[in-house]
């Protein structure tokens, strides 16, 4: 067992580990029966302490794809697999991913785990929603074959309650047909914060949605965005192009953690003015390719040194519909005044929640990265009122900081949630250090 430093995405917080990477379904097995407490982790892209633990258990090496039933488009997997395999494997085979998030550079496990929206979770719900059935390995050493019919407690706890009910082991779960590796993509314009939110609402038909908001814009211009719709491509709308699935593009590395000087508020607001300029027009149509439609973050690797070694933290929230505009006007308002730094906001619109631990809900959602300074904590706190006022949440699998009143006052089912991992792992055997932050083991 190796003892490392770990820390997730965002650099925060850092703590020690030891690390165990089991090969085999066996081992996992035997990590469960020799550990007093440990949490599992997947490729460590959340944004806070949910994967981390004095014992981490890492899926990474259990990453084998046991079944991929091409003509149905159903794969069964390891939980350790990364999204960016599963597409190289499916892709060219006329298959997408029904649900992904921002990178394909998380594991299965993790999707579900966390529960993962992507840009089209007014249409298509969340990752869950695309389960077959799957098989966790519970506390007590028992394999739960669990799906929405069967064991659905155990199944619904699963799905969004952050690696705490067990050890997933294998997920099987139905895929997308597309005919290209392209989208259909239309970019929008937006001078301010009401027209993008209802821009959103006269565009909902379409699959994909998101808009990028300037939130350093203050004025008559605050919450100017772009929104970006996409549908997949067809053969016909490729316009002859020579392939039907793009090459995969050349990647760009930030090669150290950047000094704090290098990031702030004048340079992020000359970038979010360029990003607006960029799109010049009011309405742009283009054909992306999947690749820089869904992840353009992931063109360039470790972009997270840019927030420098004190490391930042992502604060997304969701807001329900009926409030929803004056919920992130007001909440937006307050971080714009800060003027702490921080690139483009990702605005999304929620369909209706399912699991009943998940951070989905009906409404609309906003992510935005702060950089680490004194104040924030406490500035983010006030947030988190404001939040839950509005009867909103805060993305579990993006929190390093909440106070555990928060969560439990926030999230509906989160006393049947506490009570039911009581049940299942009376011993507290899985733990990870958000777990004990917020009070849920
Ligand atoms: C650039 C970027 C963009 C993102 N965009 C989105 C987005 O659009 N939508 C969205 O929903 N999320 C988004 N995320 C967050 C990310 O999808 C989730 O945090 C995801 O859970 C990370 O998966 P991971 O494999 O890295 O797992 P980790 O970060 O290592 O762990 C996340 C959670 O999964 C649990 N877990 C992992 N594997 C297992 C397993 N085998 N068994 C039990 N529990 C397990 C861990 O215990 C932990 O609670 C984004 C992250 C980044 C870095």
């Amino acid at each position: 067992m190796a003892s490392d430093l770990l820390t997730n995405w965002n650099n925060y917080p850092i703590e020690k580990s030891e690390v165990s990477s089991p090969v085999f379904a066996e081992d996992f097995y035997t990590q469960l029966a020799e550990s007093s407490s440990f949490i599992v982790r997947g490729n460590g892209r959340c944004y806070g302490d949910a994967s981390l633990s004095p014992h981490v258990i890492s899926a990474l090496k259990f990453n084998r794809v046991l079944n991929f039933d091409e003509a149905r488009g159903i794969l069964t997997c390891q939980s350790g697999l990364l999204l960016s395999d599963i597409l190289d494997l499916i892709m060219p085979r006329g298959w997408f991913l029904p649900v992904t998030p921002g990178t394909r550079f998380i594991t299965v496990g993790g999707a579900v785990a966390s529960d993962v929206h992507g840009k089209n979770h007014h249409k298509d719900g969340s990752f869950s929603q695309h389960i077959v059935s799957m098989k966790v390995l519970s506390p007590n050493g028992e394999i739960v074959v669990c799906s929405a019919l069967e064991n659905s407690e155990y199944f619904w706890f699963t799905c969004g309650g952050m690696g705490l009910t067990g050890i997933i082991l294998e997920v099987t779960f139905t895929l997308k047909k597309i005919e290209t590796g392209y989208i259909k993509q239309v970019q929008i314009k937006s001078e301010g914060l009401d027209e993008v939110l209802d821009l959103f609402e006269q565009y909902s038909h379409y699959t994909y949605s998101v808009a990028w908001i300037d939130c350093l814009k203050k004025g008559p211009h605050f919450g100017r965005s772009i929104l970006m719709l996409g549908e997949h491509a067809t053969i016909p709308e490729l316009n002859g192009r020579q392939h039907v699935y793009p090459k995969k593009s050349k990647t760009l590395s930030v090669p150290f953690h950047f000094p704090s000087f290098v990031l702030n508020g004048l340079s992020v607001k000359a970038f979010n003015s360029v990003f607006y300029a960029k799109n010049y027009k009011r309405e742009m149509h283009s054909i992306a390719s999947c690749e820089s439609f869904f992840y353009p973050l992931d063109a360039i690797l470790h972009w997270n040194r840019i927030y420098g070694r004190k490391g930042f933290v992502q604060y997304q929230f969701v807001v329900p519909k009926d409030r929803g505009k004056e919920g992130i006007r007001e909440i937006l308002t307050r971080i714009s005044n800060k003027g702490w730094g921080s690139f483009l906001a990702v605005l999304k619109l929620f369909g209706t929640q399912q699991g009943p631990i998940s951070f989905n809900m009906e409404g609309y959602t906003l992510a935005l990265d702060i950089p680490i300074n004194a104040k924030l904590f406490a500035f983010l706190d006030e947030l988190d009122i404001m939040v839950k006022e509005y009867g909103g949440r805060i993305y579990l699998t993006k929190d390093a900081r909440m106070k555990a009143e928060i969560f439990h006052s926030t999230y509906p089912n989160a006393s049947r949630f506490t009570s039911f991992l009581s049940e299942i792992d009376p011993e507290k055997k899985i733990v990870s250090s958000l777990s004990r932050r917020l009070s849920i083991k």
